[in-house]
Parts: C-alpha cells; structure tokens; sequence
C-alpha cells in the first residue's frame, strides 16, 4: 500500500478508500506507465489523475471535451487548494494571457483544456516549453469513430505529444468503450498503456423497461409516488420536452426544461437551477447533462428510446453518483424506432456509408435491449465486453415482481412460420401471415396457402409483433440489415424446436419503489447545505454530497474527529463547513 496516495486522498478529497481500479490505476501512473482507465460514470475517473498530479513534479495537462465540468472540476479543485485552471472558447484573449502569464510563473498544479485548443499555435508554442508531467485524456472514446462521440479535434493529441521534447506520462480515461473502441482508442493514441477495466455495473441502479403505457400518464404516475425525489426526463424532441413540461408544471412539480431551441442564458439558468437544487426535476433533450456532476439524482426515465446502448448507458448513469439507490427507466414505444432511423438517414455531418451501417447496428442492440426476456443488467454489461449475469435481482426482468406466461407455442408457430416461408419475408408480413390477414400482398403470393397462415388468428398483429420483438431480442430471430430486413432463425432456434424446450415471459410490474431512505435529518442538512452553497454561489454538492449528509444523519458526529470519520470530509473540507455543520447537527 502506497501510503502518499491514501494521504493526498483524505487529506484533499476526504476519502479512506479507493474505488474500484483507482489505487492501481494510480500507482501505474506514478510509476511513469502510460495508463487506460475504463471506469463507468461516477467510477471517480477524476481522482486517477488529479492525485498523481499533485504527486508529479510538474504540470498536468487535462484534456476535456465539456466546457461546462471543466468549470465544475476547477472550481471544485481550487476549493480544495489545488491550483487550477482552464483554457476554452468560454475565456476572453485577455483572460487567456492572463493565464499564460500564470503558467510562466508556475502557478498552476492542473491545466484543463478542450482538445480544439491543439490547433492554437499560440498555445502549443507556450506549453511545449513547460514542465509537463502528465497529460490526462478525458472521454476518450471520443478519437474513435467507433465510439459514439467521435470528435475529430481529439486526433491532434497524439500529434501534439509527439511534438514534445519530453514526453510526458499519457493517462486516457472513458466510461463506455466497447472493446472495439478500446483497440480504436490504443491504435489512434498510438501508445501501449496499462489498462484498468472496472467493471461497468453500477449496482445502486435499477433498471427497467417499460412498454405499452401511455408515457405521459406514467411519468405523472411515478413522480407522485416519489414525491420527494429529483431526476432527468430525456425527451427526444423539443416538442415533447415542452409538452411534459407543461403539464408537470401545471401539476406544480418544481420542473426545468432544457433544449437547443431555448437561448442560451435560458438554457444556463435552468441547468443552474436543477443543480443547485432549485428545481428538483429537469425535462430534456439528450443536449442536457454532457458534464453534469450532480450526485443525487434520484431517476432518469427515457420517454424515449435512446439512439444506443452508449448514450443510455451515459444519461441513464447519471443517477445515482453518490452511490445510493436509483432508477433508470426507459420507456418503449415502437414508434421511437422511425424517429431514430429519421435521425440516422437525415444526419448532414455524418452521411458516409459505413457509419450510417455503425449507428444501424448500435440501434438494432438498443431496439433488442428493450425486447429481451434475459437480464437487461447483463445485456448491458455484455453489450460493454463484461461479464454476463443470470439474475441481477434488480432490474425489471429479474424482479420477482411479476407473472410468468409460457410462450412456448406462440414461439414455436413463429420460429416455424419464418421456416417455411423459407426466410424471405420482413417481421410485418411474418406478422400477417400468422394472423391470417387478407392483405393484397398475401394474396399476391398466395401466402394464404402456407401451412402456417392464420395459425395465431386469435391474437391480435400487436400481441404477435410483440412476440416477434422478444424472439429477436433474445436470439431466437435475426433481422438483416439492408434497405429490405428479412427475419431469419438462428441455430439457438433450431436447438429450441428441436428440443423441445420451453420459453416463458414475464408480465412484469415495475413499479416498486427504490428502496432509498428520507428522513427529517436529512432535510434539515439540506437546507442548510443550500443555504450555504447559496451563499457561496456554489452548487449544493460541492459542500456535501448527498451520501456525507446520510452518513452524518446516521453518526450525529460532534467534533472534529468524529466528522473526519464521514464520508467525503477531510481536512479541507472541514476547515470551510465542518463547525458550522456541527452546530447545525448539535440542535437535531
Ligand atoms: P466519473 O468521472 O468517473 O464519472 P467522478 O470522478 O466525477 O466520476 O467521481 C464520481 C463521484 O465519486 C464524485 O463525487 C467523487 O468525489 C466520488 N469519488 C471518487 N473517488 C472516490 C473514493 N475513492 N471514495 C469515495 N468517493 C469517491
């Protein structure tokens, strides 16, 4: 155990221990390896290179794609007297002489930057001279086009390191990289690092997929029965991120929007607003969130389908940061797979063919992600190169909360239908045929006279395509990809029939709450919390986190010691809050 390291951790960030990975990927860094830290949201990605820059002799260059948490991190770093800075477009030609001046005379421990700023030749000029120990790369899933965040600016990393004289230790950092943007993120980085995988399963998230509701009536639904709580709603229109919001806060909800049709200072104070925990709920676009640190959101539910596991995965995790209980629910409705195809074919920046054929296939994972009867924790985990999992116990497929029904006919009929039909068809005209529809098409093909026509006429096109969905989303069918998809069975099929085995499906219920505590305690730190980030015009969650005042409601602390025994409070932290806290605590 490398003593520094634990130290600087709860001497500067108040923690006793390291999260997953972090102490190794650590360590690795101060050894002079280069280093690949693949950590899911809120896995600390930050701390793996802020404590080995307070450790390295010289600066540490952070390169960050979200000007919004680049301002967050350096507020929240200097508030814990770490000195730091950022250069982006946000700063004026002044402002960014000014900080040049203060890099010549050594004054910053982390400079963060947007990778457009390798293109300044004035900047690489003033760099390239200093002292650079460590260049820590954000997001960097975003130099592969594989990833779903391609940024082109991100390649002159590589091109600007070579231009060092010294090169410096090069830390890469990401939450969600399928292993093919991994090898993607080595190759354009051009270097060979030690890589750190911690597995991408948050366990404090519920997951759950809902279908057939009306989305509205089941949004309302679930904000009364979690009155207390705030979360996201991401819509994926601007249409409908106002229509929710309307109605919410016609239902007087404490609710903000956000999309890119509102001005940009609308846009500013909403987004401070839900931080600061002015409004509770926040209603939006997939614009909102890129670098939102706030840790105590409680759910996101998707109205709509997202455009892939990727970016689900990364606005469905930001609940839930300060590691307690939260939901992430997605809404399922057919009609959201027209919009993202909408999307895909009508993308004036990115029409080449080979990525339009990428964003097809991540969609197609996202589509069978809400139709499959397995673990949907696991789909995840897998879909990300992790392990697999039989039963999380904590998502909507594997919470012992619904029926059961067995589908093995229905199952067989169909897998059988697509067979004899010799697998030439597309999923609606599979649909009509076991419905028995008399459509012109049928008729045309005399497919009225294939043995398996009108064998599920007493369900309705909706009940088969369901069906359908499900046999895909758990492999049994496959849909080609192409201008005209055709269904095919898989061997997992032919193993199915031939073996006579069975196939079930949950009826599930999904509405149980999140077991999460609220108690009187905790409102009264809250409120004081607000009052003095208020103050400080600072968010809530820089003074604690939501987890540090559910410890302090639990361990009353009185003094000092007691308080440096919390979650989140070291040293410096308690230096600004910790009497006033205590004498706040000393009245409950
Ligand atoms: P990421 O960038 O991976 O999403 P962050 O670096 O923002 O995650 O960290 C998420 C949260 O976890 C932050 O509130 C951070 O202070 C907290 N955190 C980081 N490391 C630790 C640790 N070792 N123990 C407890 N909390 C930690």
């Amino acid at each position: 155990m490398n003593k520094d390291i634990y130290d600087v951790l709860k001497k500067y960030f108040g923690y006793s221990s390291f999260k997953e990975k972090q102490e190794g990927i650590i360590n690795s860094i101060l050894s002079k390896n280069d280093t690949l830290g693949i950590l899911p949201t809120g896995g600390g990605k930050s701390i793996c290179y802020q404590i080995p820059a307070l450790i390295l002799d010289g600066i540490t260059l952070v390169v960050s794609p979200l000007i919004s948490l680049m301002q967050d991190q350096v507020d929240t770093l200097n508030s814990l007297d770490i000195p730091s800075v950022y250069i982006n477009s946000t700063l004026s030609f002044n402002d960014i002489m000014n900080v040049y001046e203060c890099i010549n005379d050594g004054d910053y421990k982390i400079i963060y930057v947007t990778p457009e700023r390798f293109e300044s030749i004035e900047f690489i000029e003033r760099i390239k001279s200093k002292n650079i120990a460590q260049i820590a790369i954000d997001e960097a899933h975003c130099i592969s086009q594989w990833g779903h965040d391609f940024r082109k600016s991100y390649l002159n990393i590589p091109k600007f390191i070579n231009s060092l004289q010294n090169r410096p230790i090069i830390s890469a950092f990401t939450a969600t990289a399928t292993p093919k943007v991994q090898k993607d993120i080595i190759k354009n980085l051009n270097f060979s690092p030690n890589i750190f995988i911690s597995g991408f399963d948050r366990k404090n998230l519920k997951f759950s997929i809902v279908k057939g509701v009306n989305s509205l009536s089941y949004i309302k639904k679930y904000l009364k029965e979690h009155k207390n709580e705030g979360g996201i709603i991401y819509a994926s229109t601007r249409k409908e991120v106002d229509s929710i919001f309307s109605e919410l806060l016609e239902r007087k909800y404490q609710v903000g929007k956000y999309h890119a049709g509102m001005s940009d200072k609308e846009r500013q104070k909403n987004q401070n607003d839900f931080i600061n925990d002015k409004v509770n709920i926040m209603v939006a676009t997939n614009a909102f969130g890129m670098g939102i640190d706030k840790s105590n959101v409680r759910f996101v539910i998707h109205n709509n389908l997202a455009k892939d596991l990727e970016s689900y995965y990364q606005e469905a995790g930001r609940a839930g940061r300060d590691g307690l209980d939260a939901h992430c629910i997605l809404i399922f409705n057919p009609k959201d797979i027209k919009t993202q195809r909408y999307f895909i074919e009508n993308n004036e920046f990115e029409s080449s063919e080979n990525i339009i054929k990428i964003k097809y296939e991540k969609l197609s994972a996202i589509v069978n992600y809400c139709h499959t009867s397995k673990c949907i924790r696991s789909y995840i985990l897998e879909y990300f190169g992790d392990k697999k999992i039989d039963n999380c116990n904590n998502c909507s497929n594997c919470l012992d909360d619904g029926e059961v029904e067995d589908i093995t006919i229905e199952a067989q009929k169909i897998i059988s239908c697509v067979y004899r039909t010799k697998q030439k068809f597309g999923i609606n005209m599979i649909v009509a045929i076991l419905a028995g529809s008399k459509n012109k098409n049928i008729l045309k093909w005399n497919l009225n006279e294939v043995s398996t026509y009108a064998l599920m006429k007493d369900y309705s096109q909706k009940a088969i395509r369901a069906l359908i969905d499900l046999l895909v989303g758990d492999d049994f069918l496959e849909v080609t990809s192409g201008e005209y998809p055709v269904l095919k069975f898989t061997n997992k099929a032919m193993d199915f029939l031939k073996n006579k085995e069975t196939l079930t499906r949950k009826v599930t219920k999904i509405d149980k709450k999140v077991n999460y505590e609220w108690s009187a305690c905790f409102e009264t730190l809250r409120k004081f919390r607000y009052e003095i980030a208020s103050k400080e015009g600072k968010p809530s969650y820089t003074v604690f986190s939501d987890k540090t005042l559910h410890e302090i409601c639990k361990y009353l602390p009185k003094n000092k010691e007691e308080m440096l025994n919390i979650h989140g409070i070291g040293e410096k932290k308690f230096d600004k809050y910790g009497d006033l806290f205590i004498e706040v605590i000393k009245e409950i």
